[in-house]
């Protein structure tokens, strides 16, 4: 075993998997976390008997990760169906996988979110991304992509548009690359969009379960990193340390490492504004997309993850939330949200309770994968943004630093 000191910096996903990794391979390690939690963007507050993930999130338990690295039994996810139920202007349409949806196949066919060519594409959409692995972003992007595969302007508007929207947390198309659109596309056609019974935030509390708690320095953030190993805190204080795994948001990531790590590309925000209600506005848990062209209001999506998941509201109540995407989405009120979705739920929606709104404004980096940034010197990088801006990136990127860097320790399996 090594005796090498090795610090982890971030306890979000990725560190969090850096972590796992060189437990496994039998090398001790610090982590440190700014944050009185572990868990970075994953996490979840309890208020009033209510589970409000920090905005709107979803575990796809097809990703590779999420099988290799998490007991997705023990989260006990149960999944929003497989589709989504469409407002363009007042009018509702169901778009549902007819093969895990039999029953909707008619609705489906015959909406008026595309022709019946574009459902015909959809299902070679989905035969064309199975298996598919990500090999970095294309030089084509989802607009282009979409297009280039046939898919309409309605199509791509009323569905494509809202639907990654919410994934990519922006509405523009032509800011993400085809690739990991269909990549994704493999993970929604493979397994539902899914949610713990606990909230999110069982992700990262299972996998710091299995981490020996004093390698956890929680609320000790770092100030700087020097590329010879040197981690420098808040209060002056200098720890040297002979390997760093860095596992923090790219703008962190810069704002440590100074000069020898690039400046980061603007990111994407989100809000998510959580409303309290008696009655659920929908029947089934469909995800509610706005298929109105741009430039029609904040809401991009609308869920009840308590007909998804019941302990997310406590007995008698439902929990709604109401999501804003891209540059603006803070702008997003209350009063705004509702006035938007009552055309779609009806005067039922002015009785809902405001309960919390979780605006984040690192929400995604921009960046779709950088083999380039690995490691500077004695600092191995992790983070989604070397990946995917996914949970399957953030996971991978740590899985893949933490065992590189035991490997180069010598470190050996358990
Ligand atoms: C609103 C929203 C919706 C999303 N939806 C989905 C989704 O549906 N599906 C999906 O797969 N992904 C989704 N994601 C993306 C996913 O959550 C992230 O890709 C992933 O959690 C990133 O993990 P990470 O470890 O790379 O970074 P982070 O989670 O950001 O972790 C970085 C950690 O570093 C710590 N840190 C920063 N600076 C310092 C310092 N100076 N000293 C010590 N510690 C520091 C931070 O406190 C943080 O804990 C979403 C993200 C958001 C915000």
């Amino acid at each position: 075993m090594s005796d090498s000191k090795v610090a982890i910096i971030g306890g979000g996903l990725a560190g969090l998997a850096a972590a796992k990794a060189l437990k496994n391979y039998g090398i001790p390690f610090t982590l440190f976390e700014a944050s009185k939690n572990l868990g970075g963007r994953v996490q979840s507050d309890r208020h009033d008997g209510f589970i409000l993930d920090h905005g709107f999130q979803i575990l796809l338990p097809a990703y590779p990760e999420a099988q290799a690295q998490l007991d997705l039994e023990a989260l006990d996810l149960r999944g929003y169906l497989p589709g989504a139920i469409v407002f363009h202007h007042h009018r509702a349409s169901l778009i549902a996988d007819p093969f895990r949806k039999p029953s909707a196949i008619l609705s489906t066919a015959f909406s008026s979110v595309g022709s019946f060519a574009d459902k015909l594409k959809v299902l070679a959409l989905r035969s064309g991304s199975k298996m598919m692995t990500y090999e970095g972003p294309s030089n084509v992007t989802a607009l282009q992509g979409l297009r280039n595969a046939g898919f309409s302007d309605k199509m791509i508007d009323r569905f494509f548009r809202p639907f990654y929207g919410g994934i990519f947390l922006t509405a523009d198309l032509n800011d993400v690359p085809y690739s990991f659109l269909q990549y994704l596309f493999r993970f929604f056609s493979e397994s539902l969009a899914s949610i713990p019974k606990n909230g999110m935030e069982a992700i990262p509390t299972q996998m710091a379960a299995d981490l020996p708690a004093d390698s956890l320095r929680l609320r000790t953030p770092v100030k700087a990193v020097d590329v010879d190993g040197t981690i420098h805190g808040l209060d002056g204080s200098k720890l040297q340390f002979d390997h760093v795994i860095l596992a923090v948001q790219e703008p962190a990531a810069h704002r440590l490492l100074k000069s020898n790590f690039p400046t980061p590309i603007q990111a994407r925000s989100s809000q998510t504004l959580y409303f309290s209600a008696d009655i659920a506005p929908i029947d089934e848990p469909y995800l509610v997309i706005n298929g109105n062209a741009e430039g029609s209001g904040h809401v991009n999506h609308v869920a009840v993850p308590s007909l998804v998941q019941p302990n997310y509201a406590p007995k008698g109540k439902h929990l709604i939330a109401v999501n804003a995407v891209g540059r603006d989405a803070h702008q997003m009120t209350a009063e705004k949200a509702i006035h938007e979705v009552i055309p779609w739920f009806g005067n039922e929606a002015r009785a809902w309770k405001f309960l919390s709104a979780k605006p984040v404004y690192f929400a995604l980096p921009r960046r779709f994968g950088s083999p380039e940034l690995k490691s500077i010197d004695k600092v191995t990088l992790a983070g989604d943004f070397l990946e995917t801006p996914s949970i399957q990136g953030a996971l991978l990127s740590g899985r893949k630093a933490g065992e590189a860097l035991a490997l180069k320790l010598g470190g050996s399996s358990r």
